[in-house]
C-alpha cells in the first residue's frame, strides 16, 4: 500500500467494516465484507453496474440495514436508530449522483439548514461556516440564488459544501460526477482532490479512472456483492490480478 503524508498506517482505522452481509430478497448483495478505512485515506470503489457499490456506500451510513457483521466508525458501533442514528449520519457525509438539494431554499440556507437543525449550531455562526464553506468550493457569489439557478456542477458543489456543513469525519461519494455534463465534471473532482489533499477520510465510487490514479490510495474492485481486488491504482490499473478485473478494465479504458 502506497503511505501519503495525510495517511499513517500506524492510526487505528477510522471505518471497520468485519463479516458484512445483506440481501435483497434472494439477492445477497454483499458477501463477506471485511474493509477498514484508515484516516486521511481516498478509497475509490469501482466495479460493473449491480455489483453493490451505491449499497456499500449506503450501510456506511445507515442508509441501508445489515444482515450480519459489524461496522463501526471511529471505533463505536453504528446505532440502530433514534437520535445517536442522526448524528451518525451527521459525521458520514453522503453526496449522490443526484444532488438532492432543497429546491425552495437558497445556496447559503441548504448549508445552513443541518447544521441548526441537526448540530444545533446558533444560525449566526451556521451562516459563516455556510459562507466559508461555500467560498472554499468556488460558490460565495451564488449564496443568495436557488438550485435551479445553477449548473450541475454548481449543484453538486453545494451539496458537497452541505455534507462538509455537517463536520464529517468521513466522506461517501456515489458517482457524483455521472449525471453532469462533461465540462462539469471537473470542477467537481477539483473540490474532491482538494478535499483529498486536505485529509478529508473518503469513500468514492466513480466510473472517473483519472481520479482514481490521482487521488486514491487504494483502489477496491467489486464483483457480485463481493471485494474481488484491492491495490494501490497504479499495481490495479498496470497489472489486474482476476479476471472479472481485466475483463471490467479492457471495457472502459
Ligand atoms: P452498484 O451501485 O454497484 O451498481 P447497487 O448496490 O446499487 O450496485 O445494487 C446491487 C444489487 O442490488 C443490484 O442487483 C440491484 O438491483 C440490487 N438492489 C439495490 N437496491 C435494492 C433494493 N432497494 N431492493 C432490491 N434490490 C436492490
Ligand atoms: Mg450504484
Amino acid at each position: 500500500m502506497t503511505e501519503t503524508t495525510v495517511s499513517d498506517s500506524t492510526a487505528a482505522p477510522l471505518v471497520v467494516l468485519s463479516g458484512v452481509n445483506k440481501h435483497f430478497g434472494a439477492l445477497h448483495v454483499l458477501q463477506d465484507i471485511d474493509l477498514e478505512i484508515r484516516q486521511g485515506e481516498v478509497v475509490v470503489l469501482i466495479g460493473p453496474s449491480g455489483s453493490g457499490k451505491s449499497t456499500l456506500c449506503r450501510t456506511i451510513n445507515r442508509l441501508e440495514t445489515i444482515d450480519s457483521g459489524e461496522i463501526s466508525i471511529d471505533g463505536r458501533p453504528l446505532p440502530a436508530e433514534g437520535k445517536q442514528l442522526a448524528k451518525l449520519r451527521a459525521e458520514v457525509g453522503m453526496v449522490f449522483q443526484s444532488f438532492n438539494l432543497f429546491a425552495h431554499k437558497t445556496v447559503l440556507e441548504n448549508v445552513v439548514l443541518g447544521q441548526v437543525k441537526v448540530r444545533k449550531v446558533a444560525r449566526p455562526e451556521a451562516e459563516k461556516t455556510a459562507h466559508a464553506l461555500l467560498e472554499r468550493v468556488g460558490l460565495a457569489a451564488h449564496a443568495a440564488k436557488y438550485p435551479a439557478q445553477l449548473s450541475g456542477g454548481q449543484q453538486q458543489r453545494v451539496a458537497i459544501a452541505r455534507a462538509l456543513a455537517m463536520n464529517p469525519k468521513v466522506m461517501l461519494f456515489d458517482e457524483p460526477t455521472s449525471a453532469l455534463d462533461p465540462e462539469m465534471i471537473n470542477e467537481v473532482l477539483e473540490v474532491m482532490r482538494s478535499l483529498a489533499a486536505e485529509g478529508m477520510t473518503m469513500v468514492v465510487v466513480t466510473h472517473e479512472m483519472g481520479f482514481a490514479r490521482s487521488a486514491a490510495n487504494r483502489v477496491l474492485f467489486m464483483a457480485d456483492g463481493r471485494i474481488v481486488e484491492e491495490n494501490t491504482p497504479e499495481a490495479f490499473f498496470t497489472a489486474p490480478r482476476s479476471d472479472r478485473a481485466k475483463d471490467f478494465l479492457s471495457k472502459i479504458l
